[in-house]
This record gives C-alpha cells, structure tokens and sequence, in this order.
C-alpha cells in the first residue's frame, strides 16, 4: 500500500483520499500508543481486528438508527467512511469508575456510576488532551450549544446501544471514548472508531480486562484479547 493522496497520519490509522471528495478510505494500523504517544509499539494482527470491530459495530448501529460515517469494510485492514469536519472533542462517557477518572476524583476503579457521566476533552496534542466544560467548548468555538446538546444526546444513545451490545457477550462496558463530525450540511454525526482501544471492556464474571489497559498496565498481549472481543461479537451476532 502506497501512502498517495494520505491526508493524515495519525497513532492509529491513517486517512486517504479518495476519488470521492466526500469518502475516505481509513488505513487501520498495527501500532498501539499510550501517554499521548509517548510509549509505542508495534502489535500485529491489530489493524486487522480493530478494522473487523468497528466495522462490526457500526453496522450494528446502523440497524439501530444510529447513523455513523462507516461506509463500507474494502479489505483486512481498511474501511471506507465519510469525510468530515472533525470535531476536536473527545468524549467520554463512564458507566463506572476507571482511568484518569478513578485517578482524579479517588473513586475506586470498577465502582459503578449512578448514572452515566458525560466528559469533554479537547482534542489537542500539544495541550495533552485537557478536560474541558460546555462554556470551554463554547468559548473556544468547539461547537454551538446546540451542538453540544446533540453531541450529549447522541452520546448517551451510542452509551445504551454499546452497553445492550457487550452486555450480550460477557462484557461490562466501563467506559469509552467517541468522536464526532460535521457535514456540509451542519448535521452531526458518529465518526472515528470504537474498538477495545477506544473502550475499557471488563469480563463480566472474571473481571478480565479486555481492551488497551493491557497494554497500558502492561498485563499482557493485547491482540489475543481483542480477538476475543470480535470472536464473541461473531459468534453471537452471526
Ligand atoms: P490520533 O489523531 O488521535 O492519532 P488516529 O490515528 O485514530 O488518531 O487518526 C484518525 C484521525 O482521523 C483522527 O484525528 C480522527 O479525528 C480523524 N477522523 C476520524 N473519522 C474521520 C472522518 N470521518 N472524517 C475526517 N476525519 C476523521
Ligand atoms: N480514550 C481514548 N483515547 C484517548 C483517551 C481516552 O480512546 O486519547 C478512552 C479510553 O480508552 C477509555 C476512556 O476513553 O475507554 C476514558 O479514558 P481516561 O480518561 O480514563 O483516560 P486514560 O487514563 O485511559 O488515558
């Protein structure tokens, strides 16, 4: 594969154009970050199973009306989905405590939450990804309110659905990052990806982590345990 009409090289995909101005053709890869990139390896076999999760998602989303950019799965390791204006937002949703959550607020990881809680942060590197409020996000012109107001609801839609979805596989979903984007015609939709490196999924019964903090806390393989994720999605959804 050639790197012509590479619009984007980011940590864990890379975005091409295409001879369609409205498509993108997104390049899963083999590598996996933590610390904002600042440790990096490479694990074969991600890019592939990373491809297959959300492609798998977002179809399933798409029998439920959630509309996201995924177009079409064009081989292992590629996917073909709409181009839009990124919104540089990060948002978080948490069924339970985990991460920089449990880390800030001392709240033991794996409590669970009252209620799902919503967080943004802006995406922005060189500021290291700061949490940020609705006002921040309006002030700095991230999006208008009523963006925001779409971004929350969709945002606890995708929570349900994804909760419904590794509920009947085994799996707790605890937490998850989404992105969202913009079309010429100011609508919002889902973008980007959700995969175990995007999600924190806890076995149900053994508590197993099953996703990126393997890499993270440095627990193990993570692409045995991402094929567990996919395995159980095809052999209870196929
Ligand atoms: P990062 O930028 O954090 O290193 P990735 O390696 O996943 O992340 O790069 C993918 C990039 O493509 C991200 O910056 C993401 O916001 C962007 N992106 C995702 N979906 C779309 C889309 N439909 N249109 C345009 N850009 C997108
Ligand atoms: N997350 C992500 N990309 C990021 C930061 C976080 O996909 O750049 C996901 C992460 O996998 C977890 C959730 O967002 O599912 C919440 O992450 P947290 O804020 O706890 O940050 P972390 O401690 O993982 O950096």
């Amino acid at each position: 594969m050639t790197n012509s009409g590479l619009l984007y090289e980011g940590k864990a995909k890379k975005m091409f154009e295409t001879d369609d101005p409205n498509v993108l053709r997104v390049e899963y890869l083999d590598q996996v970050t933590a610390l904002n990139g600042a440790r990096k390896d490479i694990t074969t076999g991600k890019a592939i199973l990373n491809n297959q999760i959300t492609a798998f998602i977002f179809e399933q989303f798409k029998q439920k009306n959630i509309q996201t950019h995924f177009i079409k799965k064009i081989s292992k390791n590629e996917q073909l989905v709409e181009k839009l204006e990124i919104i540089p937002l990060e948002v978080v949703i948490r069924n339970s405590s985990a991460g920089s959550f449990a880390k800030r607020l001392a709240v033991l990881e794996g409590q669970p939450l009252e209620f799902p809680v919503l967080e943004f942060y802006y995406k922005d590197d060189s500021l290291n990804d700061p949490i940020i409020n609705d006002d921040h996000v309006k002030i700095l012109k991230i999006a208008t309110e009523q963006e925001i107001a779409t971004i929350k609801r969709e945002g606890h839609i995708i929570n349900q659905a994804l909760i419904t979805l590794f509920k009947e596989i085994g799996i707790r979903l605890i937490d998850f990052k989404v992105e969202f984007g913009r079309r010429k015609d100011g609508s919002i939709l889902l973008a980007d990806e959700i995969t175990p490196d995007t999600c924190r999924l806890w076995d149900e019964k053994t508590n197993a982590h099953l996703d990126k903090d393997v890499y993270r806390k440095n627990i193990g393989e993570i692409v045995p345990v991402y094929q567990e994720v996919l395995d159980r999605l095809e052999n209870t959804f196929y």
